[in-house]
């Protein structure tokens, strides 16, 4: 073997090597037969089904769960034909029965001629991050339907909270990203409700959650009643200088709106106070221990003079 044969076959062991040790699942399809040239030994360890089952874009196409089969072939055939590159989720069917969901990420390779000569690609394992995103659909749908909703404000309830801090929770965890947590609560309520009377203070709850429903703007983030006149907002995949700006937000939205306090020590308009923390959960912390953590730092922020933020960490 020659010198420079030697050099190419010991750079495509090391591409081999890569390839194979990747969580993504690399494959290949020649476009004329519709057969496949090549797929990672890793798709025996995720499907169960061995390397050398994988014959024909047929057997590709029946271990694919009913409902998804026809859209994802028809989508992927018409793309490759078109000689587009493209993805698709769609749920594979294992050798023991079961589905997992993966997201196939395609490459059209073409020939000189520009004719598609073969189909190159990496399946990845999105189960889980599916899982998450049904769980936020349904309780999505379920807020749509009242049952998670607040009566007085029409806010999220804390049902809702409760139910999301643990899908957010378990999803920080898994894929060790931070969770931030703001806890708002109006200062000196009570003599508020002493003064203006209570069908004002709740006039001016819903007042207060409607000008506080747009301080956070991500899809993700829940803004929900807590209790009495404490509001809390669940923040994923955000760190504490950003949560900390989401919190000056909520101050500054309020002060706008000017509501007039004749009786605040500290203002003679609405102000609240705010505890805000981060955390990159491990299996060590628990949701509730993180809740606490936060309703002190609410109440350093009332202790400190009410009108500000108490930063955790
Ligand atoms: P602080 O600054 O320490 O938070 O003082 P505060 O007066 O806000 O605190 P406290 O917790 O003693 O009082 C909360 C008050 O909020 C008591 C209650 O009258 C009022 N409140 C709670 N829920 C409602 C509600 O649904 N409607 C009305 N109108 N008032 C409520
Ligand atoms: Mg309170
Ligand atoms: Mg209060």
């Amino acid at each position: 073997m020659t010198g420079i044969a030697k050099e190419a076959e010991t750079e495509s062991a090391v591409y081999k090597t890569l390839l194979e040790s990747t969580k993504a699942i690399p494959w290949k399809i020649d476009w004329k037969t519709m057969s496949f040239a090549y797929i990672g030994p890793q798709i025996e360890s995720l499907l169960g089904w061995s390397p050398s089952s994988w014959v024909s874009a047929q057997d590709w196409a029946e271990r694919m769960h009913p409902e998804d089969r026809a859209w994802v072939v028809d989508f992927c055939v018409a793309q490759s034909r078109d000689g587009c590159d493209h993805e698709a989720d769609y749920r594979a069917l294992t050798k023991d029965g079961d589905y997992v969901w993966i997201r196939d990420v395609v490459h059209v390779v073409r020939n000189d001629d520009g004719e598609v000569d073969s189909l190159v690609g990496f399946m990845f394992d999105i189960t889980e991050r599916k899982e998450t995103e049904q769980k936020l659909m349904a309780l999505q749908k379920e807020l749509e339907e009242f049952s998670f909703r607040d009566g007085l404000t029409g806010i999220a309830n804390r049902r809702m909270f409760d139910s999301i801090m643990e899908v957010e929770w378990t999803n920080a965890r898994r894929n060790n990203q931070p969770l931030s947590l703001i806890m708002i609560d109006i200062d000196y309520f009570k003599p508020y409700n002493d003064h203006y009377g209570h069908i004002q203070g709740d006039d001016c709850l819903k007042h207060v959650g409607q000008i506080l429903s747009s301080a956070a703007t991500r899809p993700r983030d829940l803004f929900a009643r807590f209790g009495g006149e404490e509001f809390v907002l669940v923040l994923p995949e955000t760190d504490a200088a950003s949560a900390k700006k989401v919190a000056d937000r909520c101050r500054n939205l309020l002060f706008k709106e000017q509501i007039p306090h004749e009786k605040s020590p500290v203002s003679p308009i609405l102000t609240v106070s705010l505890g805000v923390d981060t955390i990159l959960p491990t299996h060590k912390d628990q949701p509730l221990g993180f809740i606490k953590a936060v309703d002190t730092l609410l109440y350093q922020a009332k202790q400190n003079g009410r009108n500000c933020v108490a930063m955790g960490g």
